[in-house]
């Protein structure tokens, strides 16, 4: 029977990668069956709202959603979508794996770095607060609870998957209480787990070890914000923002979704790249038991990108997002 399955179209160049990768997976033979739903503001404006009630009821019910980029809209009263499905499902864990293509030149080989952002707290709480007509005050949060159970995903990642070390990234040199707990609870329970390498960095260290020598790094564990941005960094290191998926897992709910944004500057021209959702696609299925489906799309993926004839124009090829789902289909 076909495993059913919650869309979320997006925005931007949201409906375009969803097609693509909706018809890759098709063509791979994932045995899938889809609930579709266009979210965003074309939505708000024609229904009221940037998720309908019925695009919640049907993730309710098949627990696991493909998701495209959707834009927040600029202004006061707007909440990011992103933000509210992740608090909406406690999606408190999201990982973003960096890993080197062998086809693409890039400044550094064999990056293979998995960052796992804490995804419910943190600045992104949204609490922000006008002191004075000069002053706002924003307010982080860190919880023992949050960051226990992220710290924990990450040790229990890399026992499960064979990775050798976890680096914690933090800023407790500053903010010594609530970054200070997050590296003190890091610090206990890593002793939980001997047989992994624990270290800890400052999040602007990082930053520059990760531009200089970056395959130091295995497993990154960290507050939200860094994640953020430290997760885009990552992107850069493998070949841009068009190449980095992510999940976003809960207890009982999983969202799967390209790291970048609804990128409107090529919206609607026919050049975004794909594989950020198509990867993130693939780790759903991963997620649903299909390892052997993810692997054939990753290996075409690996094929087409080898070949180089097919590149979109972030990669410094030309092709249309069309002519890259073609040659991966045929590939398949
Ligand atoms: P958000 O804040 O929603 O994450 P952003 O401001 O970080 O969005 P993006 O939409 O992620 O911005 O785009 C950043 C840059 O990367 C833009 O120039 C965009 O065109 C490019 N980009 C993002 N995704 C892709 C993609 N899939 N293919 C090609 N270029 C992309």
């Amino acid at each position: 029977m076909k495993k059913l399955i919650t869309v979320f179209k997006g925005d931007g160049i949201g409906p375009e990668i969803t097609d693509c990768v909706l018809e890759i997976l098709d063509a791979a033979g994932a045995d899938l069956a889809y609930e579709m739903f266009n979210v965003g503001a074309a939505e708000m404006e024609k229904n009221g709202a940037l998720v309908s009630d019925d695009a919640y009821a049907s993730f309710d019910k098949t627990k696991v959603l493909l998701k495209s980029p959707i834009t927040t809209p600029v202004g006061k009263g707007f909440r990011s979508i992103n933000v509210t499905i992740r608090n909406k499902y406690d999606l408190y864990a999201n990982i973003r794996p960096a890993k080197s293509s062998a086809a693409l030149k890039t400044r550094f080989e064999n990056i293979d770095i998995i960052t796992f952002r804490e995804n419910t707290e943190d600045l992104y709480v949204g609490v922000e607060e006008q002191i004075d007509a000069d002053t706002v005050h924003a307010t982080k949060i860190i919880t023992r609870k949050a960051s226990t159970r992220i710290i924990r995903d990450a040790f229990e990642y890399a026992r499960a998957h064979g990775r050798k070390k976890v680096t914690c990234v933090h800023k407790a040199n500053i903010l010594k209480m609530s970054d200070g707990m997050f590296l003190d609870i890091f610090r206990e329970i890593s002793a939980e787990y001997p047989d992994i390498t624990a270290t800890d960095v400052i999040v602007d260290n990082v930053c520059m070890q990760l531009v200089m020598n970056p395959t130091q790094y295995d497993i990154l564990v960290m507050p939200n914000l860094y994640g953020d941005i430290v997760s885009d960094l990552t992107s850069g290191l493998i070949g841009g923002l068009g190449l980095l998926p992510s999940c976003n897992l809960g207890t009982d709910y999983a969202m799967f979704e390209a790291v970048h944004g609804s990128a409107p500057d090529i919206a609607g021209k026919g050049i975004a790249n794909p594989t950020a959702l198509l990867f993130s696609a693939c780790m759903m299925l991963e997620h649903l038991g299909m390892d052997d489906i993810a692997s054939k799309i990753r290996a075409a993926v690996e094929a087409v990108l080898a070949e180089g004839k097919y590149l979109t124009p972030d990669l410094k090829g030309s092709a249309t997002t069309e002519e890259y789902k073609n040659a991966i289909i045929a590939a398949l």
